[in-house]
Parts: C-alpha cells; sequence; structure tokens
C-alpha cells in the first residue's frame, strides 16, 4: 500500500470530520487518502438524535458506516492504521503509519479529536493543552504550517458531531480555495439552473435533467432501504475505563 506516487491530500481521522472533510475534497479531483484507527468517539453514542436529517435519531456506527461509504462514493480511498509521524518536506509531507507504510501528500487534514504525537515532527504546530490537546487553528482549519489543516474536535469544534461535520466540509472546501483550484460550489442544480440564464456553468456545479435525477433519487432510496433494513450489527462502545477485564 505504501506509495511513493504523491497524493493531494491525506487525512488523518476517519471520523465525522475526517470523512466530510475527505467527501468534499476527493468530490472535487483532489486524490484524497483517509488512514483511519477506526475508534470515532461516536461510536460510544447510544443513540444520535440532534444529526440533521434524522428526526427519530440514527444508530451512530450506521452515520459512520454511510459517511464512509460517501467518502468512497466520491473517490477517496480508505485505510485503516494508525499515523506515527507526519514529516513537512520540501514538497508537502509524509506520513508513516505504525504498519510501516508511508505516504506522500501536498496536503495534510489532521482530524484526530485529541490525538497529536504524529504531530511533533512538524515544526509550527501550535498545540494547545487543557488537560486533552487541541491544535491552534484560524477560522477556516489551516495551522500554522502550509499545507497543514486541522478539522472537527482537534480543531476546537464543539464537541457535537455536526458541527464537526460541518468543519471537516469546511477544511475540505478551503483546500480546494487554497489550491487555486476553481471552484464556485459543490452544488447539483436543475438542468438549465445556470445555462439557461445565460451564465457558464460554474466549476464544481453539475446541472442534471429530470430523468438524471429521478435516476439518482431511485439508487439513494435503493442504497438507504438496504442500509436500513437491519439493525447495524456493530455493538455500542463505552469508555474504555467502564470495559469489563
Ligand atoms: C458517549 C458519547 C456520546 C455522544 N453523543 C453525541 C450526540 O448524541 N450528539 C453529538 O452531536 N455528539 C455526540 N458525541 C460527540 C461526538 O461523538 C464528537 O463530537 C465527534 O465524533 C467528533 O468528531 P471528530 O471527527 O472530530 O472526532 P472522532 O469522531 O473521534 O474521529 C477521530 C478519528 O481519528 C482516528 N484517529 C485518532 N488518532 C489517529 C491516528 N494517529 N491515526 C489514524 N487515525 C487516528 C480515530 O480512530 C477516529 O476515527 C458523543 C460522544 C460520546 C463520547
Amino acid at each position: 500500500m505504501s506509495s511513493t506516487v504523491p497524493r493531494d491530500v491525506v487525512v488523518v481521522g476517519g471520523g465525522v470530520a475526517g470523512l466530510s472533510a475527505a467527501t468534499f475534497t476527493a468530490r472535487h479531483g483532489l486524490d484524497t487518502l483517509v488512514v483511519d484507527s477506526g475508534e470515532s468517539i461516536l461510536r460510544r453514542n447510544a443513540h444520535l438524535e440532534n444529526f440533521p436529517g434524522f428526526p427519530a435519531g440514527v444508530n451512530a456506527r450506521q452515520l459512520l458506516d454511510l459517511l464512509e461509504e460517501q467518502a468512497t462514493e466520491a473517490g477517496a480511498e480508505h485505510v485503516t492504521g494508525t499515523v506515527e509521524r507526519v514529516t513537512d518536506t520540501e514538497d508537502g509531507f509524509t506520513v508513516e503509519t505504525d504498519a510501516g507504510e508511508r505516504y506522500r501528500s501536498q496536503y495534510v487534514v489532521a482530524a484526530t479529536k485529541n490525538e497529536v504525537g504524529y504531530l511533533d515532527d512538524v515544526d509550527g504546530v501550535d498545540v494547545i493543552d487543557r488537560g486533552k490537546a487541541f491544535v491552534d487553528t484560524d477560522e477556516r482549519g489551516r495551522t500554522g504550517v502550509d499545507g497543514l489543516y486541522a478539522a472537527g474536535r482537534l480543531a476546537e469544534k464543539p464537541h457535537q458531531a455536526v458541527v464537526c461535520a460541518g468543519h471537516g466540509a469546511e477544511v475540505g472546501v478551503t483546500i480546494l480555495e487554497d489550491d487555486d483550484r476553481p471552484f464556485y460550489h459543490d452544488w447539483v442544480a436543475p438542468d438549465g439552473y445556470f445555462t439557461d440564464r445565460g451564465r457558464d456553468l460554474p466549476p464544481g456545479c453539475e446541472e442534471v435533467d429530470d430523468r438524471e435525477r429521478a435516476d439518482r433519487e431511485q439508487q439513494s432510496l435503493d442504497v438507504m432501504r438496504e442500509r436500513f433494513a437491519e439493525p447495524h450489527p456493530d455493538a455500542q462502545e463505552t469508555h474504555p475505563s467502564l470495559e469489563e477485564d
């Protein structure tokens, strides 16, 4: 899996923030890899009742699966692993895992809640210690290091899944802007919405006709029926200190 071919974006941490960031960068064509150790704090939730779009709540393990599926559908690659070290190089970053995998990348998104040890070798990261560690960023998730971003709880966002997911999306869009990619909005609009008004289709936007819209809706109905046909198989996780030996 190690590759000398540089990625555009490596996202460290595949919780709600990291997966949302990856969805946005991958949808806009950036070669995006998510490295995740599989321990989102959201896995401990008993029933998620304040994430928009789920009026009766949703199983949090199910939501994480859906977010991962969505990032993959957008074109991001997902590998299981723990990142041990990020190194700043002349043309980006090297990301190393505990399994000895090495990835090179132009951009890195740190989305690891309160885990910062793997950033020790990067000069210029301002770690804030409040008993738990956070990374200081500007309002768009930029750290003091060009190309390195922090998203979600790690960037001191409120400890809520939707806020962290939203911040991950914002960081993804910020990377597109900082990369000077032609980008307006990531929107899917009805056929003619821009072009029938004499406007070029803005970069990042797509127009779909009625038939395509209906096809996509049918596909989403099929997928969601299947994903929600049965209770999610994963057990709810708890705080490690409460686990029985
Ligand atoms: C018991 C409980 C119940 C909760 N209930 C709710 C609720 O009802 N509503 C709500 O809005 N919020 C709830 N939350 C809070 C919510 O889970 C978090 O705010 C949210 O998950 C933070 O998102 P994040 O992506 O920043 O971090 P996380 O979701 O924790 O994701 C971080 C990811 O980084 C990975 N990672 C860490 N270090 C490394 C590394 N070195 N290499 C690779 N990967 C790494 C982890 O495995 C993890 O997958 C609850 C939390 C708990 C503990």
